[in-house]
């Protein structure tokens, strides 16, 4: 098994740590529905990026179009 040659110090070890930190999340409003969102995402609670609808949403899918 490998094993470390030299003690790695307090010091050393939290320099290494120090780029560690997570961020926070930076939402935006979405610009047709106002939610937050994630920048360059699409929106998931309309469905739209960069105006356009780009995933339908559940509401606007007609489930009974093969049935007749
Ligand atoms: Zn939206």
């Amino acid at each position: 098994m490998a094993v470390p040659q030299n003690k790695v110090t307090r010091s050393r070890r939290n320099m290494r740590r120090s780029h560690d930190a997570l961020v926070a999340a930076n939402p935006n409003e979405c610009p047709s529905c106002g939610e937050l969102k994630r920048p360059h995402h699409v929106c998931p609670s309309c469905g739209q990026y960069a105006d356009r609808e780009v995933i339908a949403q559940a509401g606007e899918i007609d489930l009974d179009d093969d049935a007749a």
